[in-house]
């Protein structure tokens, strides 16, 4: 007899032959004697649907209010799933993130979760029933509701797994794992059968959206036994384990595309110290992440500096730069929302050379133009037009993981 936390995405919960094809799997782990929560995303579309509303009323609206209407779309699946269960004679009790309490920090539309209270979560599943919870919802120590960031139930659900020390945590999807690149864009994608906490949190940060990123820090923080497979067959699915000797014998093992941030460049910038913590200190109190950051010397005491944010934040960040450029002198500041970056990588890349010249090589042959470079110890980032993304992502992949590197002669 085990505590299972199953989470069930978007997808699996599409629609009531989906919901009821759910509430199927959680009784069957239940009648076999386990203890089980369910952490629910709201159901495909829905969260799209509801920011849409908050958006088309308003060009601003209240970040406070607007996650008062993205939970909505999680509150009427754990009714469902709920209703589901007892239908299947299942005792089932559905909660919302305040009634666990999920508590989080107080940043609407990206809370972070500080702590869980594992006791009411207990206290139902000993009791034998089923725990039906909202994910991507908590609540902050003011009593308002937060959200925890797009693909937010994932954390959910690993945080809750984290607080009740479950023996798993099973994210059901609409894929059968992990594999190493997004099979909807190469379809020569293969499963893999693990991949390691570093690994994935790369592939994740990078865009890889089958795991939110946070969701894989805590699952490797508390040690969270954490596999990702498919709501719709009994396939094994893909575990995310800490890093094995064996791993870092393949080079790249995965390739990822993030097409949700935007370029911004400010020219002709004096090139003296504390400008940068100019530029980029008003950019971090608005909250707003900063991923590549480039900046040259140049030999006449100017110098341009391009950095990249999240796509929905480039508004903001670009009207804070605009001033910042002005109060130091910078000539002028220019943007770009239709990029992507395309990123590769693996544990072996630690200790070979090569790949970012190999990447760089397939790209010029398909006369992609590269605009940002940016490497990590198990990682190479680019910038590239966004209408070369799924191209790309496909040379890229035959000629890093199926090809294998190394194994290429020189053309
Ligand atoms: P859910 O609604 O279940 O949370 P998501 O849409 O958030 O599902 O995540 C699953 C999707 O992630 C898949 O449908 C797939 O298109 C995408 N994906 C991106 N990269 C990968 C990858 N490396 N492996 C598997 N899926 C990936
Ligand atoms: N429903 C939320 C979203 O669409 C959370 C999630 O699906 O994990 O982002
Ligand atoms: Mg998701």
């Amino acid at each position: 007899m085990a505590l299972i936390v199953q989470k069930y995405g978007g997808t699996s919960v599409g629609n009531l032959n989906r919901v009821r094809a759910v509430a199927e799997r959680v009784a069957a782990a239940w009648r076999q004697g386990n203890r089980v929560i369910v952490v629910v995303s709201a159901m495909a579309g829905e969260t799209n649907r509801l920011l849409k509303l908050a958006h088309d009323l308003s060009p601003h609206p209240s970040p406070r209010e607007v996650d008062v209407i993205a939970a909505a779309g999680e509150q009427v699946s754990v009714g469902l799933v709920a209703i589901a269960l007892k239908d299947l004679g299942i005792p089932a009790r559905s909660l919302l993130g305040f009634q666990v309490p999920v508590e989080t920090d107080g940043v609407f539309q990206k809370a972070r979760i500080k702590r869980i209270d594992a006791s009411k979560l207990l206290g139902i599943v000993e009791g034998g029933e089923v725990a039906v919870v909202a994910g991507f919802q908590g609540v902050d120590r003011w009593g308002n509701l937060t959200t925890l960031g797009r693909g937010g139930s994932d954390t959910s659900a690993v945080a809750i797994a984290a607080a009740v020390k479950a023996d798993v945590c099973e994210i059901y999807t609409d894929v059968d794992g992990i594999y190493t690149t997004d099979p909807r864009i190469c379809p020569a994608a293969r499963k893999l059968e693990r991949i390691s906490f570093d690994e994935m949190l790369e592939l994740a940060s990078l865009g890889a959206k089958v795991l939110q990123i946070r969701s894989v820090e805590f699952a490797k923080r508390y040690g969270v036994p954490l596999c990702v497979r498919s709501s719709f067959n009994d396939e094994p699915g893909t575990w995310v384990v800490a890093e094995e000797p064996s791993m870092e014998d393949v080079l790249v093992s995965g390739v990822a595309a993030e097409q949700n941030e935007a370029k911004i460049t400010l020219h002709r910038v004096p090139d003296r110290p504390g400008l940068a913590a100019r530029i980029f200190g008003p950019i971090a109190r608005e909250h707003i992440v900063v991923d590549m950051i480039i900046q040259n010397a140049s030999e006449d005491g100017f110098t341009d500096v391009t950095f990249t944010v999240p796509r929905a934040d480039h508004a903001r960040a670009l009207a804070i730069v605009s001033d910042v450029a002005r109060d130091i002198g910078a000539t002028g500041v220019s943007s770009d929302t239709n990029i992507a970056k395309i990123s590769v990588v693996g544990l072996g890349m630690r200790s070979h050379a090569g790949v970012a010249a190999r990447m760089f090589e397939v790209l010029a042959r398909e006369g992609i133009n590269i605009q940002m470079i940016s490497t990590s110890e198990i990682k190479i980032s680019i910038v590239i037009d966004a209408k070369y993304t799924e191209l790309a992502v496909r040379v890229l992949h035959a000629a890093l993981v199926e090809q294998g590197f190394g194994e290429e002669t020189p053309s």
